[in-house]
Formats: C-alpha cells, sequence, structure tokens
C-alpha cells in the first residue's frame, strides 16, 4: 500500500521532535504505508536530514495562516494560526489516502483507554474500536482542541492499538527528562496523573532511544563539515 501515507506536519525544529516521535513510533509498528512529513522554510538544514531518515518523503510548503489572531488569543494559543498548513496534505495527490497526524501524536499498543478532555493535557483515543461515525472527519476540527478523526486505515495496526495526543499548549518536549533514570520530571505546578505520566514516559523512550542518536549524529557531521 505504497500510495497511502500517514502525514504530519512541523513548521519549526522544536515541532520537528514531535514529527521524529510520531514517524519512529509508527515505524516500531512496521506499517506499510509511506511516511511524509510537510515542513516550512524556517525548517533548518540539519533537521531535515534528520528527518529524511525516519520519514519517506520530506515536502517543504508555504505556510498558511488562519490570521484568526481573536479566536487564537481566546484559546491562548497563538502559534495554532499555522496549524492551517495541514491543508497542504491535500496536495500530496500521488496518494491516493492520506491519514494526518498531528506531530504531538503517537501511536502505541501499550496501556488503557482513558481520556483527559476539558483538562486538554492528553487525549487518548482508540481509533480500531471507536465508532468512526462519533467522530468528525478533521477537516471539520482545524481549530478545534478537542477530537481528532483517525479513520479505518489504521487498522491494520492491529485491535489494540492506540493514538496518544498531547493537547494543550505543553508538550512532551516541555517538560526536562532524566536520561539516567528515564524518568520525566514534574516542575511543582503539573498536576500530572499517572496514565498522563507514563504516555510522557513513553514518548521520551522513543525520543532518547531513537531520535537523540540521529539528532546526535547530524549535529557531529555538521561540525566536522
Ligand atoms: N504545528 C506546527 N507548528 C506550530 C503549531 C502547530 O507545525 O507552531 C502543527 C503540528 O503538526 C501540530 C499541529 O499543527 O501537532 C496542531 O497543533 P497543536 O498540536 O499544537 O495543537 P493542539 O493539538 O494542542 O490543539
Ligand atoms: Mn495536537
Amino acid at each position: 500500500v505504497t500510495d497511502q501515507a500517514f502525514v504530519t506536519l512541523a513548521t519549526d525544529d522544536v515541532y520537528c521532535q514531535g514529527a521524529l516521535v510520531l514517524g519512529q513510533s509508527l515505524r516500531n509498528h512496521t506499517t506499510s504505508r509511506k511516511l511524509a512529513v510537510l515542513i516550512t522554510p524556517e525548517v533548518s538544514s540539519g533537521m531535515r536530514s534528520v528527518l529524511r531518515s525516519v520519514f519517506d518523503e520530506v515536502t517543504e510548503v508555504d505556510a498558511l495562516d488562519s490570521a484568526d489572531s481573536v479566536h487564537l488569543a481566546l484559546l491562548q494559543r497563538p502559534e495554532l494560526g499555522v496549524t492551517f498548513t495541514k491543508l497542504h496534505c491535500w496536495t500530496l495527490t500521488h496518494y491516493s489516502k492520506c491519514v494526518f497526524m498531528d506531530a504531538d501524536t503517537l501511536v502505541s499498543r501499550a496501556g488503557a483507554v482513558v481520556m483527559f478532555v476539558s483538562v486538554l493535557d492528553v487525549f487518548f483515543s482508540n481509533w480500531a474500536t471507536a465508532d468512526i461515525g462519533k467522530h468528525l472527519p478533521f477537516i471539520y476540527n482545524l481549530s478545534s482542541s478537542a477530537v481528532y478523526t483517525y479513520v479505518p486505515a489504521f487498522n491494520h495496526f492491529g485491535r489494540d492499538t492506540k493514538v496518544v495526543h498531547f493537547l494543550g499548549a505543553t508538550k512532551p518536549w516541555n517538560y526536562k527528562y532524566n536520561l539516567q533514570t528515564k524518568r520525566v520530571m514534574q516542575d511543582g505546578t503539573a498536576s500530572g496523573s499517572f496514565h498522563q505520566l507514563s504516555f510522557l514516559a513513553l514518548w521520551w523512550n522513543i525520543y532518547s532511544a531513537s531520535i537523540l542518536p540521529l539528532l546526535e549524529k547530524f549535529q557531529k557531521m555538521e561540525e566536522s563539515e
């Protein structure tokens, strides 16, 4: 099924960290679909090299902005204007089917189904057993911070596969992680539940085991140039 793809978006090197963890999590589940990432001109050349080692296709697109500063201010998320850039997904016409996933998601086979919508911290979606009819198509959901659609294209991963979505202003890469103890360090204000912490630990496991070595390798290559 090389004419189908998982697609994500990263408009800067920070969101690229999320895209890389998502891409790696899909690789870990040995997907037969292609992995594509949309980037904007801001993404550094070093980061592009790292992206190319995880994704099949890295496509530069222009940033689209909703310029809806009033509503985004209400959400206290001014950066979300650029999420309209994901509309470029429709230009990947060489695929018959694309599944768009936010860069702050990952796929996991472990854990129980839990939802943290309203606090907007972690959204854990059970795509394989969920009633798809209850979800909105993602196109209707661009500015929403609640439910995203993951269509049955995912079913080949098996029934127990889950999507973890780290909704909200604080993303996994905003936390500190102790590489020795393999623990996510909490600041005093975070009131993380056990599940939230285990998802964060999952993200950081993939990041430290698979992504950090890639970033370090390409950094060394750039330094020696
Ligand atoms: N995004 C991006 N750069 C930004 C903000 C968002 O590339 O500055 C992309 C990224 O793929 C991200 C998606 O747009 O996952 C949606 O934004 P975000 O996940 O931050 O929104 P939330 O899920 O918290 O509503
Ligand atoms: Mn998101």
